[in-house]
């Protein structure tokens, strides 16, 4: 079968490897879409700290059950919740076993489902809702990574946002904080494209390379700064902005990967009694709860996926999301079209 397969730093080689061998507990996926994460890119660069090549890419997969299983039935359609947990860690005890001291993922540390078909236990599926369609039930993943983020800043409808960065987990934050009541969404990129899309979504663009973010959100908070902000952009200037333009006893939600420690003005933290919260991932819960939020967020999550790329060209998906031009925001591989 056809696989995109990490062979190396900046390799990403589409190859035909083995079919997948049965597993007790699994049934076989053929999966039809599977999307392109942040942490894919890290894979590709060379720079993730756990992945291994030679890996088959893909956490991101959506798929048709083609077998009778336990639990499901041939045809259904199906996401997986893609976490490997130890079971025996203090987070595994307690209930947190999203924070696992030695947290795997499928697609990171064994093969993912950037490819024709591969075996999944059963119990980490979960049955796409009927009369959704497969382009808005790719991204129930990164929907389940916002899900997780809201309830860590325990975000209160009419409160006023901003989100940093308007990438693929940038615009999912805003597009669930519109959904669950948020008063206003300030979302700052430098990318045009990514922000034409932003205010279709109904929120408020900030192009960060015209406009000073600060001055636009006190401006619009009689000076006061907004109620709580979500880090997703990953950068230096993101996180020594954020005290910033965050109110006192407000709060900050890290939904992005900070990949070295960057400068955070931590007298600001003190002074104004802010809150600075982490998140990472997602419950079992949150994403079967995200599995189901798909069925009222379809026509945004829509949006958001703005190209399909078929497998033949899978090798470009890289270079694709490099080139601010292309205006990516989510990109997704078609495994059947290769
Ligand atoms: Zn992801
Ligand atoms: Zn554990």
């Amino acid at each position: 079968m056809k696989a995109l397969i990490y062979a190396g730093p900046k390799q990403a080689v589409l190859k035909d490897v083995p079919a997948p061998a049965a597993r007790e507990g699994a049934v076989k996926v053929d999966v039809k879409y599977c999307g392109v994460c942040g942490s894919d890119i890290g894979i590709y660069l060379g720079t993730h700290p756990r992945a291994k090549a030679p890996l088959v890419f893909g956490h991101e997969f959506l798929g048709v059950v083609a077998e009778d299983g336990k639990k499901f039935k041939k045809g259904d359609r199906v996401v997986a919740y893609p976490l490997l947990s130890c079971g025996h860690c203090r987070a595994c005890r307690t209930g947190s076993a999203h924070v696992c001291n030695t947290l795997g993922l499928i697609g990171i540390d064994v093969d993912g489902g950037m490819c024709e078909e591969l075996y999944v236990d059963e119990d980490v599926l979960f049955k796409v809702p009927d009369g959704v369609s497969d382009r808005a039930a790719v991204v129930t993943e990164p929907l389940a990574v916002i899900l997780r983020a809201v309830h860590q800043a325990e975000f209160k409808a009419r409160d006023v946002a901003v989100v940093i960065g308007a990438g693929p987990i940038g615009m999912l934050t805003g597009i669930v904080l519109k959904n669950i009541g948020a008063a206003k969404v300030f979302i700052s990129d430098v990318a045009e494209k990514r922000l034409a899309i932003a205010e279709e979504l109904g929120l408020t663009p900030v192009n960060v390379a015209k406009e000073d973010l600060n001055e636009v959100v006190k401006a619009a908070t009689g000076g006061e700064g907004c109620d709580v902000l979500f880090e997703c952009s990953g950068s230096a200037q993101g996180a020594m902005d954020m005290t910033e333009i965050t109110r006192v006893s407000g709060t900050i939600c890290m939904v992005s990967v900070h990949k070295k420690p960057h400068e955070v003005n931590l007298q600001q933290l003190n002074f104004k009694e802010q809150w600075m919260i982490g998140t990472r991932v997602y419950t079992k819960e949150e994403f079967g709860q995200a599995v189901e939020y798909t069925k009222d967020l379809q026509e945004q999550l829509e949006k958001i996926v703005t190209h399909i790329v078929p497998m033949k060209d899978a090798e470009r998906v890289f270079d694709m999301i490099a080139d601010v031009n292309e205006g990516t925001v989510k990109v997704v591989v078609d495994c059947k079209d290769f």
